[in-house]
C-alpha cells in the first residue's frame, strides 16, 4: 500500500475582469470549486493507477466534500481527520488574459497531531511506500518513522524549502524534485543527486522528460517525454509522482514506472483541470503514443 501525508486544498478560482490593484474592490465574473493540493493530487494519481492510497492529513468542517471527492476516486480516507480549522484553500484570481495571482491558506494541513499520524503509520506493513510533500506539518516525524517501520520513505520537495528536504533527507529512498527545484537544493547542499545519499533521485524536467540517479548503481537514465500538445501542465508532476509511486508499490523496476508515469503526465498536460482529469491506468496503457 501506499500511505501519503498530503495536503488536501478547495481550489477556489474566481474569473475576474482585470486582477484587483492594491485597495480595489472588484466583483468576479464566476466562481469554480476544485479538489487541489499536491498531497490529493498525488492520492488520486497512484490511487487512478489502481494502487490502495491511504491519505493521511487533515480538513476542517468546511472540508467533507473534499474528502468525499477523494473517496470517489478510490482513495482510503479513514486517516483524514477533521479538525476545527479551515480547511486549506487556495484563493485564485484569473484575469481574462490568464494572469492569476494566488493566496494559498494551509489551514488543516499544518495540523496534523503527532497521534493522528502514529496510529495512521503503525497500520502500515514493511516494504510500504510513504510519500510526503512540503504541504503539511509532520514531515520530519513522518519521514522518521517511516524510516523506523520499514517503509520506502519518498518525497517531492515542493513547495521547495531548503531547510524543509534538509530535515527529511537522512530518511530517504526515493526524492522527487523538478528542474528548478534540482537547482535550488544543489545551492542549499553544494551536493549533486549522487552525492546526497539517497538512492533514487528523480528529476522532473517538463517536455524535456525526466531523469533517475540511482546512487549504487551510480546509473543515470533518462525517460522521454511524449510529444504533446499542452494546454495546461498544472498537476503534471504530481501526477507523475503518483504514477511513479504505484509503479513501485507494484515492484516495478524505477525506469518502467517513470515510462508509466510520463505517459500519465503527457495525458495529464492534454487536458485542463487538475485532481479531477488525471487519467486511470486503462487510459493511460491506452493512449495513443
Ligand atoms: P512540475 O509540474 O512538478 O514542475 P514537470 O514540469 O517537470 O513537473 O513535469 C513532470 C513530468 O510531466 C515531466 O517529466 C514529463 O514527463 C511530463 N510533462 C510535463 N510537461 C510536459 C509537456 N509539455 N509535454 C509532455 N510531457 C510533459
Amino acid at each position: 500500500a501506499i500511505w501519503n501525508l498530503g495536503s488536501i486544498n478547495a481550489d477556489m478560482v474566481y474569473a475576474l475582469p482585470h486582477l484587483p490593484a492594491p485597495g480595489e474592490t472588484l466583483a468576479a465574473l464566476d466562481l469554480q470549486q476544485f479538489l487541489g493540493g499536491k498531497g490529493a493530487n498525488m492520492s488520486v494519481a497512484a490511487a487512478r493507477a489502481g494502487s490502495h492510497v491511504c491519505h493521511i492529513g487533515a480538513v476542517g468542517a468546511d472540508g467533507a466534500w473534499a474528502v468525499d471527492r477523494l473517496l470517489e476516486y478510490g482513495v482510503d480516507t479513514r486517516h483524514i481527520a477533521e479538525i476545527n480549522t479551515p480547511t486549506g484553500h487556495a484563493i485564485i484570481a484569473v484575469d481574462r488574459q490568464a494572469e492569476n495571482q494566488i493566496i494559498l491558506f494551509p489551514g488543516a494541513n499544518r495540523a496534523v497531531s503527532s497521534e493522528q499520524l502514529g496510529q495512521a503509520l503503525t497500520q502500515a506493513d514493511s516494504g510500504d511506500i510513504l510519500v510526503l510533500q512540503n504541504e503539511t506539518n509532520m514531515q520530519p516525524e513522518a519521514a522518521k518513522m517511516g524510516r523506523d517501520l520499514g517503509l520506502r520513505v519518498c518525497y517531492a520537495a515542493a513547495p521547495f524549502d531548503a531547510a524543509a528536504v534538509q530535515a527529511v533527507l537522512p530518511f530517504l529512498d526515493v526524492l522527487f524534485l523538478n528542474e528548478v527545484e534540482a537547482q535550488q537544493l544543489q545551492q542549499a547542499t553544494g551536493k549533486t543527486p549522487m552525492e546526497l545519499g539517497i538512492s533514487d533521485v528523480i528529476i522532473t524536467l517538463g517536455a524535456k522528460g525526466a531523469r533517475h540517479f540511482n546512487a549504487e548503481t551510480g546509473e543515470t537514465v533518462d525517460i522521454p517525454a511524449h510529444a504533446v500538445t499542452a494546454v495546461d501542465t498544472t498537476g503534471a508532476g504530481d501526477t507523475f509522482t503518483g504514477y511513479v509511486l504505484s509503479g513501485l508499490d507494484r515492484s516495478l523496476p524505477m525506469p518502467q514506472a517513470m515510462a508509466l508515469a510520463a505517459r500519465a503526465a503527457a495525458l495529464m498536460v492534454t487536458r485542463p483541470g487538475t485532481a479531477d482529469v488525471i487519467p486511470d491506468l486503462k487510459e493511460v496503457q491506452e493512449a495513443s503514443f
